[in-house]
């Protein structure tokens, strides 16, 4: 059926901006043309030239009818995998999943998976089909995809298909599974959580059946592995209706981080917060920005509340050392997910820096730079931001936190010394002045940086020398 007619002047409400950068979720279901790349059309073309019916197919079409970038184009053909290989001879080609009809393709620096229609066979392990039975129909090959939304097709030719009305769901703005949900979520528990990343991306609501029937299977998210849970809970957590999805469907996420569920009615009995850390977190995880490092910070960043919440003879709660507790929490969690080891660390040293003081003047700035740099500088003024709009008085911390920057530019654009490798003599230089070698050039070195920083020496060689021949020898 042709739905290009159908489908254009219909729009959604658009959800209203929050300044952040990436994929946005305005969207305005009415496109009749969808604008895939030329490497994309060149491909369909070859294939259908070479006699096979091709089609774009799933996220790439839905998101572009939405008005949002792709991540990925996927193709599905009646083409078997043999015959792709054959029709893109001439191209780099890597047999991604031979078993599963999927061939890649580079067409002009863009992979391109081509899959062959198929029919899923039993799931045996609720992760992938046991066997696939590749197909001439394209019908068969809609019906094993998860969400109408992504059964959506496309040619230059046909414009867009849609054979399991996906377009009514794309303007109403619905995720429903293909056919019965307890079946769909049996065979491949991963839609379970893929269907609350997509209400958190797209701002979907999630339909009756489906919800209720993902609420009652999602258990069954225990027999999927670590490596495809983190791929769908980082994309979740970057959505931007990350924080109502999580509030909703938090027994979800409490399958594989039942640790979640201590932060729920912690009170913060104390002048400064309004929310439990649940709300105080859900609240800071709207006023991150939504890269995967600022988001993971920003969710793990009170774990360790419940446990260092003691509460004084005035009914005054204290969170002493909250933030070391919520940093073995974080590296326990992301390493059990097994999140790559740079991602622990950075997620990790900003959920130990999170409560850090904002510097009052320059030389407090310089000496957090030199502790922790210039990235993890920048990253504090956003988490601290974020953290702050989650508390009683959201703009408490505004002034200082826009000095905290001020100050950061004005060393930055000064050039101004804030670490030894920046003093203008170093470990030879003391030696060569008489210092012993070994921790002596460090104090010595230490002792200057100090010394810089608090304007009682310049930057400069002769008067450093000076100054520590009188001051540290
Ligand atoms: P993204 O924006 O993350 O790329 P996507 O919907 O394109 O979202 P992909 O993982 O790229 O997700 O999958 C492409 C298509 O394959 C989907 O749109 C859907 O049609 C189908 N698909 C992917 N995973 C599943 C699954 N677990 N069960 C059924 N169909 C799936
Ligand atoms: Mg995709």
């Amino acid at each position: 059926m042709w739905y290009n007619d159908y489908i254009s002047n219909l729009t959604r409400d658009v959800p209203k901006d929050d300044g952040f950068p990436g994929k946005t979720t305005e969207r305005t279901v009415g496109m009749t043309e969808i604008h895939a790349p030329k490497p994309v059309c060149d491909a369909l073309r070859l294939l259908h030239q070479n006699g096979f019916s091709a089609y774009a197919v799933g996220g790439c079409v839905r998101d572009s009818l939405l008005g949002l970038s792709p991540e990925d184009w996927d193709l599905t053909t009646s083409a078997r995998p043999e015959e792709t290989e054959r029709v893109f001879a001439d191209f780099r080609v890597v047999e991604t999943g031979l078993r599963h009809g999927t061939v890649t393709v580079l067409a002009e620096g863009l992979p391109l998976e081509i899959t062959t229609y198929r029919i899923d066979g039993a799931y045996a392990d609720m992760r992938r089909p046991e066997q696939v039975t590749f197909s001439t129909e394209l019908r068969e090959d809609l019906a094993r995809r998860d969400f109408t939304v992504n059964t959506l097709c496309w040619s230059e030719e046909t414009g867009v298909l849609d054979l399991f009305e996906g377009l009514n769901d794309l303007r109403d703005g619905v995720l429903r599974t293909v056919g019965n949900a307890d079946k769909r979520f049996s065979e491949d528990a991963l839609r379970i959580l893929r269907c609350i990343r997509f209400a958190s991306t797209l701002g979907f609501q999630i339909e009756d059946a489906t919800s209720d029937s993902l609420l009652f299977n999602r258990f069954r998210l225990q027999s999927i592995s670590a490596e495809r849970i983190r791929a769908e809970f980082t994309k979740l957590l970057c959505g931007k209706h990350a924080s109502k999805v999580l509030e909703k469907y938090r027994s979800v996420v409490e399958v594989f981080i039942p640790e979640l569920s201590a932060l729920v009615g912690c009170a913060q009995n104390t002048p400064y917060h309004c929310y439990d850390v649940l709300g105080h977190t859900l609240c800071a995880l709207d006023h991150i920005e939504p890269t995967e490092i600022l988001r993971l910070c920003m969710f793990f960043h009170d774990f360790g509340k419940p446990i260092c919440r003691r509460t004084d003879e005035n009914g005054r709660d204290h969170f002493k050392g909250h933030g070391a507790v919520s940093v073995g929490i974080a590296e326990a969690v992301l390493k059990r997910l097994r999140y790559d080891h740079k991602t622990v660390e950075e997620v990790t040293t900003l959920v130990r820096i999170h409560d850090t003081k904002a510097p009052r003047s320059k030389a407090e700035a310089k000496r957090l730079l030199a502790q922790i740099g210039v990235a993890h500088y920048r990253a504090l003024v956003k988490i601290k931001r974020a953290d702050t709009r989650a508390k009683a008085d959201p703009h408490a911390l505004d002034e200082r936190l826009e000095r905290m920057e001020a100050l950061l530019e004005e060393i930055l654009q000064n050039g101004e010394c804030y670490s030894i490798s920046m003093l203008a003599i170093n470990g030879n230089d003391l030696q060569a002045a008489g210092v012993p070698y070994g921790q002596t050039v460090r104090a010595g070195l230490e002792g200057l940086l100090d010394a810089v920083i608090d304007g009682r020496c310049p930057n400069e060689k002769d008067a450093l020398l000076r100054f520590l021949q009188k001051n540290l020898m």
